[in-house]
């Protein structure tokens, strides 16, 4: 998933070398067991290998800032990765539902030691890295925590289904658990795509209440009113706030400066990489006209 992303290269380079040949070896397992629980979680560890991917490719382009061509730098790359994430875990679900659904009719029996065998492998492999991991205090790196927690709960789900099917024989639990596990992938898709989503439509960023701050700014002393005031993220992170401020013809320079200080201090809580502040007199009129009146 996105929030994989860590700020070293070189943990996410091993990382996603890890989870490559991993998810490699799920799916190979998956095909000779015949457990299409194992392809599901194949699929899960598939999408986390992209994003660890594409995060360590983007990383390398995040630092080359910005340029003539792209002015805000790299940092919506990141979007263009999350969304090409949910696009292949939207098709693979797709793929797994339409051979899960059928074995639901017309059980299969997978192979119960084989599937144990790799359900060990995944318990051990998720369980080192949480273990690696653990105590993390940023906020990244507990999410990552958690991801991988649940990462070895989907493995221990495959382990308890593979040591049932060794001793009785109840095949259609296999299908069953796939799809569980297909839904859950699906369930992570949809939140990550609302969030990614948001940000492309250039939506105000979570937990700012950017009626509050418009009225906190018509507030400042000499602020007649505000208009074309805009606030947008980046990535999520990086964030970017312009505004148009009109004051009394007679505004000295030293009142638009403390003007401009008080709408900074306003905005201080927000983790702003761009402000624009535009200063107009009640006489002059404005530079930029929009359709609709904001
Ligand atoms: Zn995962
Ligand atoms: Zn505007
Ligand atoms: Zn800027
Ligand atoms: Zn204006």
């Amino acid at each position: 998933m996105s929030h994989h992303h860590d700020h070293t290269t070189g943990n996410i380079k091993t990382a996603f070398f890890l989870n490559l040949i991993f998810t490699l070896i799920e799916i190979v397992g998956g095909i000779l067991t015949n457990s299409m629980a194992i392809i599901s979680d194949a699929l899960h560890d598939l999408g986390d290998s992209l994003s660890l991917g594409l995060s360590w490719f983007l990383q390398k382009y995040s630092k080359k800032g910005h340029n003539n061509a792209f002015t805000f730098g790299y940092k919506r790359f990141s979007l263009l990765a999350a969304l090409i994430n949910s696009v292949v875990l939207i098709v693979g679900s797709i793929f797994i539902f339409t051979e899960a659904i059928p074995r639901l009719f017309n059980p299969v029996s997978p192979n119960a030691g084989g599937m144990i065998m790799l359900a060990i492998l995944g318990v051990l492999v998720n369980g080192a890295a949480v273990f690696k991991l653990r105590g993390g205090e940023s906020m990244n790196a507990k999410v990552m925590t958690w991801h991988l927690l649940e990462d070895v709960l989907g493995w221990v789900a495959v382990l308890i289904v593979s040591i049932i099917l060794l001793f009785k024989e109840i095949p259609i639990l296999d299908p069953l658990l796939s799809i569980g596990i297909t839904l859950y992938i699906l369930y992570n898709v949809v939140i990550n795509f609302k969030k990614t989503m948001s940000l492309f439509l250039e939506a105000v960023p979570e937990g700012i209440d950017f009626a509050s701050l418009k009225k906190k700014i018509e507030q400042i002393q000499l602020v007649h009113s505000i208009h074309h005031t805009h606030l947008w993220s980046l990535d999520g992170e990086h964030h970017a706030f312009s505004t148009h401020v009109v004051v009394p013809k007679n505004t000295t320079r030293d009142e638009v400066c403390t003007i401009k200080e008080q709408i900074k201090g306003i905005l201080g809580d927000i983790h702003l990489d761009h402000v624009t502040i535009e200063v107009e007199y009640e006489d002059e009129e404005c530079s930029v006209l929009e359709l609709t009146h904001h």
